[in-house]
């Protein structure tokens, strides 16, 4: 493990890169140490548990001195690793939204739905996913402030990725743990670009979400996909138009009568070229990595489909 894969962006946060699928800057772990034990921002998945160990170990730390593992949402790449974990650090809490809690504690249904959208890809790409005991979890809620010793971060109810979406304030670094709601950037790429899976996406809730981080006018949103950005309002702006240019787009493909492959196509091609205008084109993997088109296109059809429902 050399520096670049766990360090300290600012003073008490500090950022582990975990290699998913060996590739650099697609899933990190934040780590914030207290004076009740370390805090975790996010956990990614079971497969990536040796790298959080050895990002840990630089950072000074093991994974026995862990007590309070906090998830902005409980998809397998942010969550997926909690309860194999919680067997090396037994005195540990988990915070997750109360929508989210019952799949920790039961994984069942996540594991099959995930089985529907992987298949065969599930073991390589997530590992095991072991039920967590409910007794350590504390379900959140928009407004609660979870305490760390003397650290303090508020949660925020941010809904539009997943409906149990919460992101994670630390007002005193004026820094906010955003998970996805606000988006994809694989550092050094300037593109912001938004994770849009099945089956939960809602595009107005999206950008309320979007909304909510901009008031609190940070100076940093740190991604879980990937790391820190400080162009805040840049990159939300991007990650809004990007939403709504998507939507439109594949409204207007559907209404042609493409098939959903024809419009996955799309995708990837609409996001290669952005990423080649950037000179970003070499990290394009590792954003398919981190949102594969196909999943990103499932899970906007899905909401179109919900939507006019509705109506
Ligand atoms: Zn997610």
């Amino acid at each position: 493990v050399t520096s670049d894969d766990a360090q300290w962006l600012i003073p008490g946060i500090g950022l582990i890169d975990l290699h998913f699928q060996g590739v650099p800057h697609v899933i990190g772990a934040y780590v914030v140490p207290t004076d009740d034990g370390v805090a975790l921002v996010e956990v990614g998945p079971s497969t990536t548990l040796p790298a959080l160990r050895s990002g840990l170990d630089v950072l000074g730390f093991g994974l026995g001195d862990v007590r309070h593992l906090l998830v902005t949402h409980i998809h397998l790449d942010h969550a997926g690793a909690t309860g194999l974990l919680l067997r090396e650090a037994p005195q540990a809490r988990v915070y997750v939204h109360e929508i989210g809690a019952p799949h920790l504690i039961d994984p069942t249904n996540l594991v099959r739905s995930a089985t529907r959208i992987y298949g065969d890809a599930m073991e390589t790409l997530w590992g095991a996913v072991v039920p967590v005991p409910a007794e350590q979890v504390t379900t959140v809620a928009d407004g609660d402030v979870v305490r760390l010793g003397e650290r303090e971060l508020h949660v925020l109810y941010t809904p539009g990725h997943a409906s149990h979406h919460v992101a994670y304030h630390d007002a005193q670094q004026r820094a906010v743990f955003t998970g996805d709601v606000a988006g994809i950037r694989i550092p050094p790429a300037a593109n912001a670009f938004p994770p849009t899976p099945p089956p939960d996406i809602d595009i107005p809730r999206w950008h309320a979400s979007i909304d909510q981080l901009r008031g609190l006018r940070p100076e940093r949103l740190l991604l879980t996909h990937f790391g820190a950005v400080e162009e805040v309002d840049t990159h939300l702006a991007e990650v809004d138009r990007h939403l709504d240019e998507w939507v439109e787009s594949i409204e207007r493909l559907v209404r042609q009568g493409k098939e959903r492959d024809a419009i996955v196509e799309w995708l990837e091609s609409h996001v290669r070229a952005q990423m080649d205008a950037a000179d970003s084109a070499s990290l394009e993997p590792a954003f398919a990595l981190a949102t594969p088109y196909g999943m990103a296109v499932d899970g906007l059809l899905r909401y179109l489909r919900k939507r006019d429902e509705a109506r």
